[in-house]
């Protein structure tokens, strides 16, 4: 149909539409499901899928505006019952093989579970006895019968479900069984009657015999649903205008437990869903309906069985399967039933895979010519594939989930529970596999995460120290697990059940899941058609992707992901560790005694900038001639200097006697005392700290370019780039980068060497953005942290958010994802694309990056691609993700 036929239709019928005349363009006229339905007919043809029509949106429109049916409709709905019935040579409740319908509700947008559904009309007291007649199976057609009573009494005239539940339950007790699946045709007679007595004694009127009332009833409960507190609601919360109205789909039902030998129902894959192979997959159970498949109560058998016992339909359903996947370009998981030896399909979708799947199905489409590249990558849910690169759980293992937390970083692993860093270290150093089990994590179980093979918190999330630390170096994370951990007798309380250190447990960072059981690990597979799907992917995108390292070892990894250089190195996991943290403490001490130039300050940056130099020649080395982003110290004084990281420096005092060493530690402890801060993300920390201690930053770039120096001397120069962090304000940019240009070019005088180095900024508060033009005009770079963003621009701490007020939200639908994973594109992202184009306004050669969490995340790297940046950085792992995601964006815009 035109579309000008279309938009006449809104306004004044037809209100319906036969499924062999619409298609999936009609989408907004026919809803989702009748589009659906329509496309399937026309690419299989009518006798494939079970006839029927669809009532148009602009009909529901009409009834909601005036409270009738429009002028025309019911006509239209009898002339199409009658086409149906001729179709399948049955009438509609008939006393002998009914033909009945199924009403459903299909919107135009998704709306899962809002709107109702009603199956099996045109049953009565007499067509029942046709059914059961035709079926062989009574049992079969008074279970319908009631189910229909039920349907109709909740959807159509708002009956209480309790009173029917209550009505089956007693059913099941009075025949002492269980499941209502093994209710007696008997029991299901009374039942019957019983629901009937309920629909009279709640509506005051007999339960409609008519099969023609029912679904006139049934299409105007539909309608009627659209407005009922469940969809208005949810179309509030996602944006949905009310006037789109629903369309209602009116199908003939078909039966694949019509008794015999020829009937039955199953599930079908073009290809294997698991692997990918090019063979059709799946079930079928004899003299089934779908349900039956679904819920499992039989075992079902495979395409094999079916081609051995109907291999006409066998034949059929294979090129059905193929034909589909043909038209829609994809591979497809579908529902049939065979119905009296005639197969009927009753839907298809684009199949959900696992990553491997999603990877042999791209490639094979190319070689088979079925896609382009760029279609093929289209297919590819980009976030799946970074399970290619860690172990998973055994997909067959059984074990018993004790608790499921926050996915935080993917991969499984297991090992003995230990409860500190100090643990880890020992007890890997002995071979043993662990696993880091804490509250949460700070600077201080750095160490314990390289030990260990995997990390479990009771507290925080995504976007939580431990996972961040845990995505950064590959391991895997659970986090926010409802645990009760108790460090002192070092135990676990979950779930009713104690485990003590040194117990087995399991934990699966893709899905969140635990468990004591002792689960089979995959390993996992990055093949040569991944590396030739992500090859593809590279000659597509046009941004760039580069990693966050902070260790060689990252660095390393990253790049052989495909990163093309780094785009943050975060320079204090550089100061982890309990040596070097005992100098930063030493300087952050001396600089808070204002002691420039004194000995003990002079002494901290000496070594400490050794100790840097040393870890940026390596990485340098590994990242040989690619941009390397390296950020000045960030984050809060407090995470170094905390009263409670003298804790062990004031023991050794007090047991040493030397009451001097007592005085000077505790002095120590004073400064640390005083130099707490009741908001420390809000405080001295990035360009402040900078400020403050002017010397300390002069360290870190003397040690980068002496580090750069020597990588350059030895082959290939890096292309250094000097990131100055949480910048709010132009001045201090300028004032920063002076600064780092002078100690730059004073090394590299007394190197006799000269080296370009750019200096940029984070742009991660939202200052920066509003003000992104002036600060362009001092940066040859921005970089924007949208953890910092999201967390400043919301208001929302992102290291307590997911704790309360996360769930709270996603719970309520305020948010649809956290916005720490996935960039809130109306709010923090408006910042970033506004910052963006400002930049550039002044300064064309601004190069534009981010390196946020949202790098890794496709949905934020497909915005990002519609400003847009030049390059994404992530977490290593995560590479592959964005090197997809950014080729999926190209083709988005
Ligand atoms: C950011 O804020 O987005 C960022 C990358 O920096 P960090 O996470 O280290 O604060
Ligand atoms: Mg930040």
């Amino acid at each position: 149909m035109s579309s000008e036929t279309a938009v006449q239709a809104r306004a004044t019928g037809p209100w319906v539409f036969g499924f062999d005349q619409g298609s999936a363009e009609m989408r907004e006229l026919l809803g989702n499901k009748g589009a659906n339905l329509a496309e399937m007919t026309s690419v299989l043809g009518p006798d494939r899928v079970p006839g029927g029509f669809t009532i148009t949106t602009a009909a529901c429109v009409e009834y909601m505006r005036t409270g009738e049916f429009p002028a025309g409709l019911e006509g239209e709905i009898d002339a199409a019952v009658e086409q149906l019935e001729r179709d399948a040579g049955k009438r509609f409740g008939a006393e002998d093989d009914p033909l009945l319908l199924s009403v459903r509700s299909g919107a135009p947008v998704s709306m899962p579970g809002m709107l109702d559904t009603v199956l099996n009309l045109g049953l009565n007291q007499s067509s029942v006895e046709g059914l059961a007649r035709v079926s062989g199976d009574g049992r079969f057609a008074w279970d319908s019968y009631r189910r229909l009573v039920q349907m109709f009494g909740e959807v159509v005239r708002g009956l209480p479900a309790m009173g029917f539940e209550d009505a089956l339950t007693e059913a099941r007790r009075a025949e002492g069984v269980t499941d209502d699946s093994e209710l007696s045709e008997g029991a299901l007679r009374t039942l019957t009657d019983r629901f009937l007595g309920l629909y009279a004694e709640h509506t005051g009127e007999s339960f409609p015999e008519a099969p023609r009332e029912q679904l006139r009833q049934a299409v105007g409960a539909v309608f009627q649903s659209w407005n009922n507190d469940r969809a208005v609601t949810y179309r509030r919360l996602n944006g949905i205008p009310d006037e789109l109205g629903t369309a209602v789909t009116v199908q003939r039902m078909v039966f694949g437990n019509r008794g015999g030998a020829d009937s039955g129902s199953g599930v079908a894959f073009s290809r294997d869903p698991t692997t990918g192979e090019p063979e059709p997959e799946g079930d079928f159970l004899m003299n089934a309906q779908g349900e039956d498949v679904v819920a499992g109560v039989r075992n079902t058998e495979d395409l094999a069985d079916l081609a051995r016992r109907m291999p006409e339909v066998h034949r059929q359903l294979s090129e059905d399967l193929a034909q589909l996947e043909r038209h829609y370009r994809d591979m497809q998981d579908v529902e049939y039933t065979v119905e009296e030896g005639r197969l009927y399909i009753l839907q298809t979708r684009n199949a959900k895979r696992p990553a491997q799947a999603a990877i042999r199905f791209a490639h094979d489409a190319v070689s088979d010519g079925l896609l382009s590249r760029e279609q093929a990558l289209g297919t590819i849910d980009a976030a799946s594939l970074e399970a290619l690169l860690h172990p998973t759980f055994d997909p067959s293992a059984e074990y018993t989930e004790l608790t499921r937390g926050v996915a935080a970083s993917p991969g499984a692993a297991k090992g003995a529970i230990v409860f500190s860093a100090k643990e880890a270290k020992d007890r890997a150093g002995e071979g043993e596999d662990v696993i880091l089990v804490r509250p949460f994590t700070s600077a201080d179980d750095v160490a314990g995460f390289q030990s260990a093979r995997g990390i479990l918190t009771s507290q925080g999330g995504k976007s939580s120290h431990a996972a961040i630390v845990a995505r950064g170096m590959g391991r895997p994370c659970v986090a926010g697990a409802a645990l009760e951990i108790d460090l002192e007798g070092r135990t676990m309380g979950v779930n009713g059940t104690t485990l003590k250190a040194g117990d087995s447990i399991a934990i699966d960072g893709s899905t969140g899941a635990v468990t004591a059981d002792d689960v089979e690990l995959v390993e996992p597979g990055f093949d040569e058609r991944f590396r030739e799907v992500l090859s593809w992917a590279d000659g597509i995108r046009r941004m760039g992707v580069r990693g966050n390292a902070d260790t060689p070892d990252d660095a390393a990894r990253a790049r052989e992901l495909g990163a093309e250089g780094i785009g943050l190195c975060r320079t204090e996991h550089m100061f982890f560790g309990p040596d070097r943290e005992e100098l930063v403490r030493d300087m952050f001490i001396a600089a808070a005694r204002h002691e420039a130039g004194a000995e003990d300050l002079e002494r901290a940056l000496a070594s400490l900038g050794e100790l840097q130099r040393a870890d940026f020649i390596e990485i340098f080395q590994a990242m040989s001639g690619l941009p390397v982003t390296i950020r000045l110290l960030d984050p809060p004084m407090h995470e170094f200097v905390s009263a409670a990281s003298f804790a062990q420096e004031l023991e050794k005092a007090e047991a040493s006697g030397d009451s001097a060493e007592l005085v000077r530690v505790r002095e120590r402890v004073a400064i640390a005392e005083e130099l707490e801060e009741v908001n420390p993300m809000l405080g001295t920390r990035g360009a402040r700290l900078g400020l403050l201690v002017p010397t300390l930053y002069e360290m870190q770039v003397r040690a980068i370019v002496r580090a750069a120096v020597e990588i350059a001397e030895e082959g290939e120069a890096p292309a250094v780039e000097i990131m100055i962090p949480l910048i709010a304000y132009d001045a201090e940019l300028v004032e920063l980068r002076r600064r780092a240009l002078d100690a730059a070019e004073k090394a590299m005088k007394e190197l006799g060497a000269s080296l370009e180095c750019k200096v940029g900024t984070m742009i991660e508060l939202p200052r920066a953005c509003v003000v992104a033009g002036e600060i362009a005009a001092d940066a040859d770079f921005f970089s924007f942290g949208t953890n910092d963003l999201t967390q400043t621009t919301i208001g929302l701490s992102r290291d307590d958010a997911e704790r309360e007020l996360l769930p709270l939200y996603l719970g309520q639908g305020i948010f649809a994802r956290s916005p720490f994973e996935t960039i809130d594109v109306a709010g923090v992202g408006r910042l970033v694309k506004l910052a963006a184009e400002a930049g550039r306004g002044t300064n064309p050669d601004l190069t534009l990056g981010i390196c946020g969490e949202h790098g890794g995340d496709p949905a934020s790297i497909d915005f990002f691609g519609s400003i847009p940046l030049d390059y994404v950085s992530c977490s290593p792992y995560r590479v592959p993700i964005a090197r997809v995601a950014a080729a999926q964006a190209e083709g988005s815009h």
